[in-house]
């Protein structure tokens, strides 16, 4: 059962801060096939990233990828990344406002996020790692890791007039935040050549 199905808002284990991995375990067959299942009902569901907690298990476990997304036609391409027991050190103290979905959420909304991070983590083979992030990665990631600590976009939207369905988005609201979001884009990802 790879792809298992997606707790709603309103779902406790949401809300619930998950148990960190112990990092000897993270090899087991126990949290390999939780990866498993992470990755194939991200990619069944189209998301740009997904927490243990979004399928029901209370682990500091998440992924987070984008190639070519069709929800996320916008955001830059990710490598496919596990994070194991993820903490974020801010680089500095810059935000920039997001508009964020979940694949738990209905609505989706705008929200400050952090421009530049570290993350430290443990990958999917048990080895440590840190990696920066910038920009719409750096905000897919605190993402991640806001759902990992029980945490739902909701908590940080600080207008609740922003809310709107995919729908309403895509109607009224999408032009404005590609223009938002350009300069974020420009600043923070690796330039492609026309010919690219
Ligand atoms: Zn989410």
């Amino acid at each position: 059962m790879p792809v298992r199905p997606i707790p709603q808002i309103g779902d406790p284990v949401l809300r619930k801060p998950t148990a960190p991995v112990d990092p000897g375990s993270a090899g087991s067959d126990e949290v390999q096939a939780l990866i498993t299942d992470l990755i194939d009902t991200m990619t069944h569901a189209n998301g740009s990233g997904i927490a243990a907690n979004q399928i029901g298990v209370s682990l500091a476990v998440c992924v987070i990828g984008v190639s070519k997304n069709p929800r996320y036609p916008y955001k830059p391409p990710i490598p496919l990344t596990v994070l194991i027991n993820p903490e974020i050190t801010l680089l500095d103290d810059e935000q920039w406002l997001n508009n964020e979905g979940c694949l738990s959420v209905p609505l989706r909304g705008n929200l400050p996020r952090f421009m530049n991070i570290e993350v430290s983590a443990i990958d999917r083979h048990g080895e440590p790692f840190t990696q920066v992030y910038r920009g719409l990665t750096a905000g897919t990631v605190q993402h991640e890791v806001d759902h990992l600590n029980g945490g739902l976009i909701v908590d940080r939207m600080e207008d609740s007039r922003s809310m709107t369905t995919w729908e309403n988005f895509a109607t009224h609201g999408m032009g404005e935040y590609l223009d938002r979001i350009a300069p974020v884009i420009a600043r923070t990802e690796p330039k492609v050549d026309a010919d690219g």
